[in-house]
């Protein structure tokens, strides 16, 4: 009986140490961000159990990003919905990602819960492209493509 308590206790001790760190990062975490700052304190089973109870509490959610695990806690939020606009470069495969507080996406949010019924607690839009420095990159090496034509035609000027 006392082991059960024991265990319990160290159960829930988990779960607020994972709401902290939640909480502590902007409520959207990687999953393995999470496990490595809390493999000192608690077992990796210990670890397991406290994210699905918070889960199930629905409390937070998983999702999966370009074959990352994430976590984000929505605890907080009672009646409005977490909007994560989520950026993957193809070229670099950098990630990263924002929180949108865009009254627009509400709207989009509160017509589902009219339409469908379904109360919408996290809502992740996953962009695909390329990024800024990428971007960047391409527009130079096009550039400095452009100088090597025109330098060859200047040397094949010149040779002539
Ligand atoms: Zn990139």
């Amino acid at each position: 009986m006392s082991n059960y308590k024991k265990r319990n206790l160290k159960n829930n001790q988990i779960c607020e140490m994972i709401i902290y760190y939640l909480k502590e990062n902007n409520n959207f975490v990687k999953k393995q961000s999470l496990i490595r700052s809390l493999i000192k304190w608690a077992s990796l089973s210990t670890i397991y159990r406290g994210i699905s109870r918070l889960e199930k509490k629905g409390l937070t959610v998983a999702c999966d990003v370009d074959n990352d695990k994430y976590i984000a806690y929505i605890g907080s939020r009672p009646n409005k919905s977490l909007n994560l606009a989520f950026f993957v470069c193809d070229v670099c495969k950098q990630k990263f990602w924002l929180k949108l507080n865009d009254c627009a996406l509400d709207k989009i949010s509160r017509k589902i819960k009219k339409f469908y019924d379904f109360d919408s607690k996290f809502v992740l839009y996953e962009f695909r492209g390329v990024c800024r420095s990428c971007l960047l990159s391409k527009k130079s090496n096009s550039l400095n493509l452009k100088k090597e034509e025109i330098n060859h035609e200047n040397s094949s000027y010149a040779n002539r």
